[in-house]
C-alpha cells in the first residue's frame, strides 16, 4: 500500500549534511515508526515520503524552510554565569531545557568566557538543508487507538 493520510509507517533512514557529514542514521537499529500526515516528522520529508510504498529507497534533498527552518539571532544571547544557579562547571555543548516561548525550548552553550556564557536556543539543524537516505520497511493502515494518540505503537514507536 502506498504512504498517505493516517497510515503507519516504518523507515530506515540516514540523514547527512550537505557536506556529507552523518548526522543521525536508523541502521542497525529498529527502523522509525512514525504517523503519517501529522506533522511528527519534518515537513519536507513527509511530503517526500508521500506516496512511496514498501521496498521504495530514495534521496530527499530538504531545504530549511521545510526542515528546522531558519536561524533567530536573537535566540543568541549572552547571560551572567549566575543564572545558572548550582551549575560548576559550565562547558560549551551542554544542553538546557529553558522556559521560551519560541524554539525547541532547548538551548545549548555556545561559548564561555569569564563570567558571561552564550546560549543559543535555535534548534541545533536550523538554517541547514538537510539529504536523507531513505528505505521504506513497512506501510500499513494505523490502527483507531493509534490515530487517537496521535503516534504509532510497537516497533520504532511508542510502547505503552
Ligand atoms: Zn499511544
Amino acid at each position: 500500500m502506498q504512504i498517505s493520510p493516517n497510515t503507519a509507517v516504518s523507515i530506515h533512514y540516514t540523514l547527512t549534511s550537505d557536506a556529507g557529514e552523518v548526522i543521525d542514521s536508523s541502521i542497525g537499529g529498529e527502523p522509525l515508526a512514525y504517523l503519517h500526515g501529522t506533522g511528527s516528522i519534518i515537513s519536507g520529508l513527509e511530503k517526500a515520503l508521500d506516496g512511496k510504498e514498501v521496498g521504495d529507497k530514495f534521496t530527499a534533498h530538504i531545504p530549511a524552510s521545510d526542515a528546522y527552518g531558519q536561524v533567530f539571532e536573537d535566540r543568541v544571547q549572552v547571560i551572567a554565569r549566575e543564572m545558572f544557579d548550582g551549575i560548576d562547571n559550565i562547558e560549551v555543548g551542554m544542553q538546557f531545557h529553558a522556559d521560551v516561548s519560541e524554539g525547541p525550548g532547548i538551548v545549548t552553550v555556545v561559548k564561555v568566557e569569564g563570567d558571561e556564557i552564550t546560549i543559543d536556543g535555535n534548534h541545533p539543524l536550523a538554517g541547514m538543508p538537510l539529504n536523507f537516505d531513505i528505505e521504506i520497511i513497512d506501510v500499513r493502515p494505523a490502527t483507531a487507538e493509534e490515530l487517537d494518540h496521535g503516534h504509532i505503537h510497537g516497533a520504532g514507536g511508542h510502547h505503552h
